[in-house]
């Protein structure tokens, strides 16, 4: 198995140090490789010298440049999702994000209509995006439920 550390000396072996690219979400100079949470190929281990499980991917695609804020604010919203979602049963977590779906898709054609924005396209990033959230939502909650039981 691939570990954490072998995992991050990829990346950088093919995508270079994360302080070569700009932030994804800022643009500032990125300064770490951040996992995006959703690999179909997700791992799971320990950190050289401690103790806490850690989930990571060996796909060096799988990771994002992001400066040291930007990597906080993700996942800190990482942590939101599972704390608003705690107690919910899957399914109605999956409702939930289907709904919060519809809400931002009723809006869709008036944004682009005054932003003059492809609706094909934003349709296509808004779905993409809802199919990620709702499948790491759901990764977390599982685990959640797992480590604390449901509350
Ligand atoms: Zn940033």
């Amino acid at each position: 198995m691939v570990t954490y550390e072998q995992a991050h000396h990829n990346i950088r072996r093919v995508r270079g140090p994360a302080s070569t690219h700009s932030c994804l979400n800022c643009g500032d100079p990125a300064a770490h490789w951040a996992y995006r949470n959703t690999s179909p190929v997700e791992l799971e281990g320990t950190l050289r010298g401690s103790s806490g499980m850690v989930r990571y991917s060996p796909d060096p695609a799988d990771y994002d440049p992001l400066c040291v804020m930007c990597h906080r604010i993700r996942d800190r919203q990482i942590a939101i999702d599972v704390w608003d979602w705690r107690g919910y049963t899957e399914e109605e977590v999956h409702e939930g994000m289907l709904e919060d779906f519809r809400v931002e898709l009723e809006d869709l054609h008036e944004i682009c209509d005054e932003e003059d924005l492809d609706y094909d396209e934003e349709l296509e990033e808004l779905t993409q995006h809802y199919i990620k959230k709702t499948h790491h939502t759901m990764q977390f909650v599982r685990r959640y439920r797992l480590m604390f039981g449901s509350l």
